[in-house]
């Protein structure tokens, strides 16, 4: 067994070095792509299923390296984290927010609130509440327009502290979504012992939505659920006319998804925006 072990270390040596090499590069490179300008806030909208209205616009963040190329937040944001960077990447995504909410306000552009990914890790840290307050003052933004996504990882290790935070946004006026719902460690408490105003139904269970048995049970339950508690429900990665159907049906309040529209960048972004407003 020790020989087969030994070689099959061979023969996947050269692949690990590869893999390495790439997240080696991906780190020294990560360090400096604030300062230079590397990063980019891309849009997707959300859409109220009955009105067909959009009820926001979440931010995702692109990281376009000159050698490299566009990397996945999938890819750089474990990365960031372990670096220590990934506050000061949420600074910047916040900062980048309000700055386009000044926008929307100058150009009368009612495209409900503006969304942003927030690492579990800031949470944990204390002072995401106190980061936010600063930034929505300083660009004189109304706090009700901000939006801020959330996974359940950082309620898990430290559910006092992330609490503390939440009603410390909460008091500001800022909407609180819980992302990836229904994946991870999803505790049901989280919602009743939380401010949460909106949880989004993960993208996994809506592509199997609404073939497969069991599945579409799972998503009931959870819209369901999440009415008795007059909680938001927003289903992500809607690709396809079934689902949208499918989730009609059940009365989910707003989908997000391909087949809306997929994330845009900013200009590509108005000009939706804007054939929208005028049909
Ligand atoms: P997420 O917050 O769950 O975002 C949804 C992901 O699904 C996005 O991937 C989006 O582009 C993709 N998506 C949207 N509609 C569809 C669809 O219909 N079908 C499919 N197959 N995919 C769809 P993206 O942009 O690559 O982001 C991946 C993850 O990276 C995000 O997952 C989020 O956790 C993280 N992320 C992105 N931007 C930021 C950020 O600014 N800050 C932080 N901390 N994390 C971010
Ligand atoms: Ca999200
Ligand atoms: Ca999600
Ligand atoms: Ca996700």
């Amino acid at each position: 067994a020790k020989e087969v072990g030994r070689n099959s270390f061979q023969l996947f040596k050269p692949a690990m070095n590869a893999r390495s090499l790439e997240r080696l590069a991906m780190m020294s490179r990560l360090q400096n792509a604030i300062e230079s300008d590397e990063f980019e806030l891309y849009f997707q909208p959300k859409q109220h299923l009955n009105s067909g209205k959009i009820l926001g616009v979440e931010a995702l963040l692109r990281w376009q390296e000159p050698s490299l190329g566009v990397i996945s937040p999938a890819k750089f944001i474990p990365l960031a984290e372990e670096l220590g960077l990934i506050v000061k990447l949420d600074l910047w995504v916040i900062e980048q927010a309000c700055k386009e909410l000044t926008k929307w306000r100058q150009y009368d552009i009612e495209a409900g609130r503006l969304a942003i990914n927030i690492s579990a890790n800031h949470l944990r840290q204390g002072l995401l509440a106190s980061n936010v307050a600063r930034l929505l003052e300083q660009y004189d933004v109304d706090p009700r327009k901000l939006e801020i996504e959330l996974t359940e990882s950082c309620f898990i290790s430290h559910f006092s502290e992330a609490k503390q935070e939440l009603l410390a946004l909460k008091k500001l006026g800022v909407h609180i979504t819980l992302d990836d719902f229904g994946t991870g460690y999803s505790a049901l408490s989280y919602l009743t012992k939380l401010p949460i105003d909106t949880l989004k139904i993960d993208a996994s269970f809506i592509a199997k939505v609404p073939d497969e048995y069991g599945n579409s049970e799972i998503v009931t339950a959870i819209i369901t659920l999440a009415k008795s508690l007059s909680i938001h429900v927003v289903a992500e990665g809607v690709e396809k006319i079934e689902q949208l159907n499918y989730l009609q049906m059940l009365n989910c309040d707003t989908i997000q998804g391909y087949y809306f529209c997929r994330p845009i960048a900013k200009q590509q972004w108005y000009d939706f925006y804007l054939a929208k407003a005028q049909s």
